[in-house]
């Protein structure tokens, strides 16, 4: 079946016990069992597995076209899970223009635990294969990347590590793209990693992460580590993520339709230094981008000419764009990234122009939208 119909349905039977056709919310912690050592449906305890969570981990598996997944409480639990297979001594290359959740993960968190980091420039083939060493387990992509929205070619990628002894695993964080737009699975990664907080969810009503594959031993090493570690997610929150999936392919026109329209009106703004979009002549990556993605998404980041003052400016002036961190949900989002969402990658490598500005386009009405970045650039 086509992504659209099995957005609604996949992972979502009519309930056997009462015909409910949506998937019920299960509040329960323990289940039943006929015998020591006989569940009466499989299920033994919620942190396992819920049938609520498993309708999620089932539509996500297929959505990505993957043969297992698995949600957990945030996408840096979920992060934090895949990073748990390794050990001391072990050794990550990962973007360098990561989430700033992500980069703060691993640089200030998981160093401490003995894994080494290397952040490079994974647009660049050559920078990335400098950057591997015999003990590279992991590397860690994002793509289109948070807030720069450089993008990566996942196949490319996927190919050199094929050809490297060490033979390192792919993960691709699919949070911006959606497995609507971009399905890195099928380009050659080995796992998948989602906030589902953004996109997947898409109402900003609740925090989630997911992990996807194909790989039937790793799906079943990250399920293990998923129970062990226990950062999971509850199911009423599984539900809302499986509601909100529903809408993803409606959604996500909707996101790139409006975004389209507002990058073309960015374009006329001699305010404006220069601006960042996947699917714009401008971009550097414009052709990957158009031949591993469907559209360009909702993400735009743009560069004030006057700097960190007028950034700051533009964001406070917005009305119907709301100043918040996150993205992805119906509603339009404007932040300053260096001074909210990327602080922690100040004075490091990773530290992002203190005049930029990056928009998540909601679905509202786009004159509305474009209105309301006129008077806000104007003040
Ligand atoms: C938000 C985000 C994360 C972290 O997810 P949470 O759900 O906030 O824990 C990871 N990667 C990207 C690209 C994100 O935007």
């Amino acid at each position: 079946m086509k992504f659209e119909t099995l957005a609604i349905h996949a992972g979502q039977e009519a309930d056997p016990n009462n015909g409910a056709v949506m998937t019920p919310v299960y509040l329960t912690s323990t289940y039943l069992q006929d015998g020591i050592g006989k569940p009466r449906q499989g299920y033994e305890y919620s942190r396992t597995l819920n049938p609520t969570r498993k309708a999620l981990q089932d539509c996500l598996a297929e959505l990505e076209g993957g043969n297992w997944g698995l949600a957990f409480a945030s996408g840096m639990a979920a992060t934090d899970t895949v990073l748990r297979m390794l050990k001391s001594g072990d050794h990550v290359v990962a973007g360098n223009d990561v989430y700033g959740g992500t980069f703060r993960l691993f640089d200030k968190v998981l160093r401490r635990f003995g894994l080494d980091f290397t952040f490079a420039d994974t647009t660049d083939p050559e920078n990335l294969a400098e950057a591997l060493t015999p003990a590279t387990k992991i590397v860690w992509l994002e793509t289109p990347s948070n807030p720069l929205l450089s993008v990566t070619d996942i196949r490319a990628v996927a190919e050199a590590l094929k050809q490297h002894p060490s033979k390192p695993l792919l993960a691709v964080d699919n949070t911006f793209a959606t497995p609507y737009l971009q399905r890195p699975l099928e380009l050659g990664a080995d796992l998948v990693v989602h906030s589902m907080t953004k996109y997947l969810g898409g109402h900003s009503d609740v925090v989630g992460g997911a992990v996807i594959g194909k790989d039937k031993e790793l799906g079943a090493q990250l399920a293990y580590l998923q129970n062990a570690i226990g950062g999971i997610q509850g199911p009423m929150d599984s539900f809302l993520v499986l509601r909100g999936i529903k809408t993803l392919p409606v959604r996500m026109d909707r996101h790139f339709e409006n975004a389209t329209r507002i990058v073309q009106f960015l374009e006329k703004q001699k305010s404006v230094e220069r601006i960042f979009y996947p699917f714009h002549e401008s971009h550097p990556q414009q052709k990957i981008a158009k031949a591993q993605m469907k559209n360009g998404g909702g993400m735009i980041s743009f560069v004030m000419k006057a700097g960190k003052d007028a950034a700051i400016k533009v964001a406070e002036a917005t009305k119907l764009f709301t100043l918040a961190e996150s993205l992805g949900g119906v509603e339009s989002l404007i932040e300053v990234p260096a001074a909210m969402t990327h602080l922690s990658t100040q004075g490091s490598t990773l530290e992002v122009a203190p005049g930029l500005i990056r928009l998540s386009v909601g679905i509202e009405n786009m004159e509305d939208l474009i209105a309301d970045l006129e008077q806000a650039l104007k003040a």
